[in-house]
This record gives structure tokens, C-alpha cells and sequence, in this order.
């Protein structure tokens, strides 16, 4: 069978997936990928949690269950390296990270990414945590720990500064990524701003940063299992997408092996009834499309 024929008989990818080594998943990496083989993939991207014990000023976040430490970082990469291997007849695996995007500390990231870059498929560009002028310190907005937090602010901030954060990421030259995930994650808890024609205004001003530069964005069903009980970006952000010309790929937001392509079979009719007939593949940085 060609290659092409191949991919086309199965699902396509997960690129979004993690595992017990960042602390607040369940299940090794084979796991993971045994259940993507079981589910007919013909990809799994396995993009765990990059470090965060580099980063300054989030004394308030409990890091030690938020990511991969930088002493395992070697073992994640040859794990999956070696699973790359022993699986390569059943199933493509891609090697990647999410990672979280700090204002003014690319420079401490990198001095960590650069030594495992060249071993990397794809980067996650992602935000969870948010820090407000005159607050009190860096929170993680996606976390039912901080609750309070995003009660106290409110949605309309919590948005605002979410997208301002966003766009702050897509135009930094020094961090460098592929993919922008959950790209609306502020509605996790189903919390939504009163003033939409704003954040809307925000969310459009990041879109057209991501066109520009020719990011590729992540269509999210892990938002499905939330309270929000929908994906990551709403549909109406996906046909504005559409109408711009994002290209997407998607995601589960695994942190179970039983996550795995979570509702990808009405997400990709939902993203054909949009107009959407390609989703994206990388391999080594570099993006390649596949007819869906
Ligand atoms: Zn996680
Ligand atoms: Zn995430």
C-alpha cells in the first residue's frame, strides 16, 4: 500500500497528547500510544509539558505538578524515541512539547530548548497562566485551584489579558513554536465575557497574527470533556479561521490514554461543513497536508 493510502485509511493525528511524567496525567507514554494505535490514528504527537522550574516570578504555582522536571526532559525524548521505533509499521509518532509562553524569559527557555531542539517534530505554543498589573503574582487561569483568582478578576479581564498575553507570544521573535493550543482556554469553567465585541475584537487581532506568520492553529476536543463542553476555539472562531485561511490540525488534550482522539469523528464533519478539507502534519519542524 503507498504511504499516502496508508495515512488516508486512518484516523488522522493527535498532536496534542500527555503523560504521567508531567505529573497530572495518568499513564506512560506507551500507553498513550498503544491507545492511538487502537483507535486507528496514523499519528500520535506525544508533546508533554515542557520545564518550568527555569521560570521567575510564579511563586504562587504549584510547578511541581504542572510539568515534565528538566531532569526527565532525557528520558521523555529517548522514551519516545525508542516507542517511535518499535512502533514505526503501526503508527507515525512525533515528537514534541507544549510550551508555556512567559513574557521577557524566552532568553532562560531557550538556554533549555536549545539543546533538545533538533530532536524535536513540532512545538506547542500555549498559555495557562496569566499575571494582572497590581495583582497578587502569576496564576493559572486554567486551574480549579485558582478559582478565586478568575472570580475576583472576572471574565472580561481574565479574556482581555488571555488574548493581549496571546499576541504578545505570536509576535515574540525569541519564542519559538509551530501551533497555537486551546486557543480560548479562559473558557474552560464556562465562564464567558460580558463585553464579547472586545475579546472579540482581541481574538481577531491574535488570528491575524497567526495568518501573518503562518502559525498553524489546534482544533482542541479536549474542551468537550470541560464544563464549556465544547472545543477549543468555538466554531464561530473556526470559520473566521476558515475565512483566513489557518490551517489546523487537531488535538486531544490526553491526559488519560482513554482521551485519545477525543470526538475527533464529529470534529472533522464539523470542520468539513466549515469548508476545511486539510489538516496539517509535521515532521521536523516542517508542516506537511493531508486531504481529510
Ligand atoms: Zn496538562
Ligand atoms: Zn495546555
Amino acid at each position: 500500500m503507498a504511504l499516502e493510502d496508508w495515512y488516508q485509511n486512518k484516523l488522522p493525528g493527535d498532536w496534542h497528547t500527555h503523560n504521567q511524567l508531567c505529573h497530572h496525567a495518568v499513564g506512560t507514554i506507551e500507553d498513550y500510544v498503544k491507545s492511538a494505535i487502537e483507535r486507528n490514528l496514523n499519528t500520535i504527537g506525544v508533546s508533554d509539558h515542557f520545564p518550568f522550574e527555569f521560570l521567575k516570578n510564579i511563586d504562587r504555582i504549584p510547578i511541581q505538578d504542572y510539568a515534565i522536571t528538566l531532569n526527565e526532559v532525557d528520558t521523555y525524548l529517548a522514551t519516545t524515541e525508542n516507542l517511535r521505533k518499535k512502533y514505526m509499521d503501526k503508527i507515525k509518532i512525533r515528537i514534541g512539547f507544549e510550551i508555556d509562553f512567559f513574557k521577557n524569559q524566552e532568553y532562560s527557555l531557550n538556554q533549555h530548548l536549545n539543546k533538545v531542539k533538533n530532536k524535536l517534530d513540532y512545538i506547542l505554543g500555549s498559555i495557562h497562566v496569566l499575571n494582572f498589573k497590581n495583582g497578587k503574582g502569576a496564576w493559572g487561569f486554567d486551574d480549579s485551584r485558582f478559582r478565586k483568582d478568575y472570580k475576583h478578576y472576572g471574565a472580561d479581564r481574565v479574556f482581555i489579558n488571555y488574548y493581549k498575553t496571546i499576541q504578545k507570544m505570536l509576535s515574540s521573535t525569541d519564542f519559538d513554536f509551530d501551533i497555537v493550543s486551546h486557543f480560548d482556554l479562559p473558557k474552560k469553567f464556562n465562564d464567558f465575557p460580558l463585553d464579547e465585541e472586545n475579546v472579540n475584537n482581541e481574538a481577531i487581532k491574535a488570528l491575524e497574527i497567526i495568518k501573518k506568520k503562518g502559525f498553524v492553529m489546534e482544533i482542541n476536543t479536549g474542551g468537550l470533556r470541560k464544563k464549556c463542553k465544547e472545543q477549543y476555539p468555538s466554531e464561530k472562531i473556526i470559520r473566521e479561521m476558515y475565512d483566513m485561511d489557518i490551517p489546523v490540525l487537531l488535538g486531544s488534550d490526553a491526559h488519560d490514554p482513554r482521551d485519545i482522539a477525543w470526538q475527533f469523528k464529529t470534529t472533522i464533519e464539523m470542520l468539513k461543513e466549515i469548508g476545511y478539507n486539510q489538516l496539517v502534519h509535521f515532521n521536523k519542524r516542517s508542516k506537511f497536508y493531508m486531504e481529510i
